[in-house]
């Protein structure tokens, strides 16, 4: 299972498959694609290989963007299949998540969604992180960052997540605990994945993001990283990567 993110300049769609393909070799059942196209968050999904998503997504995904993500799926909680499979959508449509490991605690918290009036379409707990992540947010109007942070709080589990929102599309959230989230910091452009291959030809700099901390990953602006629990800020490290 792997994800990959990207935020900048360039076109987002080949980046993203191309970082898909480099992180097979993490096994997976099911592989998606989100392309922001500065409208709309076009997504296209599968049961099956990256090979299989690009056929279906070069069909399904045909306008441009420089906001991107990808996800290759080892389903945890519902069956390896097309709907099951990442990128998630929160029920207003702004938000997209990808999204490894397992939300433990996933019942209780779906269960008081649905009592919010949140629909589901997914088996997944991660439909469920989305909807609460977009509940947290509208609940106080918060910024995207906050709305994850308050939200990660709540759950139990393990993730490597990156979020995105199109009301706010020049920044991207990610976060970490017990799945591996690398961040390639370019000029003017990020990378998001879960090992630096999907973006070691772009850039060399590279920030491993350590348990239980998030990153809000913003375009023209400093990286902040902060540690999920109790707030306090952490100062990037980056790492000079080999070529
Ligand atoms: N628990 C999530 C799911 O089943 C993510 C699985 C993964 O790590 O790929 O959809």
């Amino acid at each position: 299972c792997g994800i990959v993110g990207y935020i900048g300049y360039r076109e987002a769609y080949p980046i993203v498959i191309k970082g898909l393909k480099r992180l097979e070799y993490r096994g997976y059942d099911s592989a998606g694609v989100m392309l922001y196209d500065g409208t709309d968050l076009k997504v296209s999904k599968t049961k099956g290989k990256v090979s299989d998503l690009e056929e279906k997504s070069s069909k399904e995904i045909t306008t441009n963007g420089s906001i991107g993500m990808g996800h290759t799926r080892w389903a945890t909680h519902g069956v390896p299949n097309d709907v099951n499979s990442h990128p998630h959508l929160s029920n207003s449509g702004d938000l997209a998540i990808i999204h490894n490991g397992i939300i433990e605690n996933y019942e209780p918290l779906k269960k008081e969604l649905i009592k919010r009036g949140y629909v589901f379409k997914s088996d997944t707990d991660t439909e469920v992180l989305v909807n609460l992540i977009e509940d947290v947010q509208k609940k106080d109007n918060l910024k995207l960052g906050k709305a994850v942070q308050i939200a990660l709080n709540q759950v139990v589990g393990a993730y490597a997540i990156c979020v995105f929102d199109k009301k706010k599309p020049d920044e991207m959230v990610v976060a970490r605990l017990g799945s591996p989230l690398a961040i390639g910091v370019g000029e003017e452009e990020f990378f998001i994945a879960s090992d630096a291959s999907p973006f070691i030809e772009y850039t060399s700099n590279a920030i491993y993001l350590e348990d239980e901390e998030m990153a809000i990953v913003r375009l023209h602006k400093p990286l902040k990283i902060r540690k999920i629990k109790d707030d306090s800020l952490v100062d990037p490290y980056v790492q000079e990567l080999q070529m």
